[in-house]
């Protein structure tokens, strides 16, 4: 459990598509660019944000998380993006906020258990607990309260949206984007329980991790990591996932919770 205030908010997303709402939104907005990335400064419903696009990978994720805390001095960080489905109980529309995060294309055996990122002695790292409760109640209420509204009859029979659930637990990420049957079979084999593929999370969380900073990672699935997950992919992130993202964040920084200080700037 997290006791410190959320002072500064910092909220990465991987796609254009999916980070152009919130930038919308914000008040106050002004823009750094730094390190080939546009951080957009401002207030976001009330809560002091910057608000970046990390590009996909982990690199380019870790390089932006790095940079929220070391120079924008963000308290908190959020990863909103999307993901693909890391086993039969999860579909595409459902949401995921991870528990845990791993690096699947992390393996320096024999020296290290395959999957250790060598010299923290952890394989899985652990998100704030009270952060992603928080996002997960927001999932819920964008599920109960929006998602009719938001995403058109249309989407919602095109990649045959009903009710989508919302699911916590294990997030692997890795440099790859995962279009294979057999591959997405590996990784369900080899990190059990496991609910989504991407290619960010695990490096945001090994940064926060090292620099002690609490997060969060959410993710809209947005195709089976399969033969077709390529398939209709930016149609989903501009007319689905965006949607969530926005949504889910405004409900985040609009509800009341315990760590998030509403002040002026
Ligand atoms: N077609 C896109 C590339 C997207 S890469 C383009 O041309 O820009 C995929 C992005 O979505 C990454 O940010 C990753 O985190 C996430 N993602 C969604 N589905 C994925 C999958 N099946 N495997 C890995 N990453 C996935």
């Amino acid at each position: 459990m997290n006791h410190h205030k959320i002072k500064r908010l910092g909220i990465i997303s991987a796609l254009h598509e999916e980070q152009e709402g919130l930038v919308q939104a914000m008040e106050g907005l002004a823009t750094v660019t730094h390190g080939m990335r546009d951080y957009a400064v401002g207030r976001l419903w009330g809560i002091d944000a910057v608000c970046v696009l990390s590009r996909i990978g982990k690199v380019a994720a870790a390089m932006t998380a790095t940079m929220l805390v070391e120079k924008f001095g963000v308290t908190h960080i959020l990863f909103t993006g999307v993901a693909g489905s890391g086993g039969p109980s999860v579909a595409v529309g459902d949401i995921v906020v991870a528990e845990s995060l791993v690096q699947h294309d992390m393996d320096a055996s024999p020296l290290f258990p395959r999957f250790e990122v060598p010299l923290t002695g952890l394989a899985h790292f652990t998100s704030d607990a009270s952060l992603s409760t928080h996002l997960a109640g927001a999932a819920h209420d964008f599920v109960a309260g929006d998602f009719l509204d938001v995403i058109e009859a249309d989407e919602r029979r095109v990649f045959r949206l009903q009710q989508p659930s919302v699911h916590r637990g294990l997030i692997a990420s890795g440099d790859q984007f995962v279009s294979c049957r057999d591959h997405i079979g590996r990784l369900g084999t080899n990190h059990p329980g496991l609910l989504a593929v991407e290619m960010e999370g695990a490096a945001v969380a090994q940064v926060c991790f090292e620099l002690g900073v609490p997060f969060a990672v959410i993710r809209t699935i947005s195709d089976n990591a399969n033969e077709d997950a390529a398939h209709d992919f930016m149609r989903f992130v501009k007319s689905v996932a965006a949607r969530y993202a926005f949504h889910i964040v405004r409900r985040f920084c609009q509800q009341p919770h315990p760590n998030l200080a509403v002040k002026a700037l």
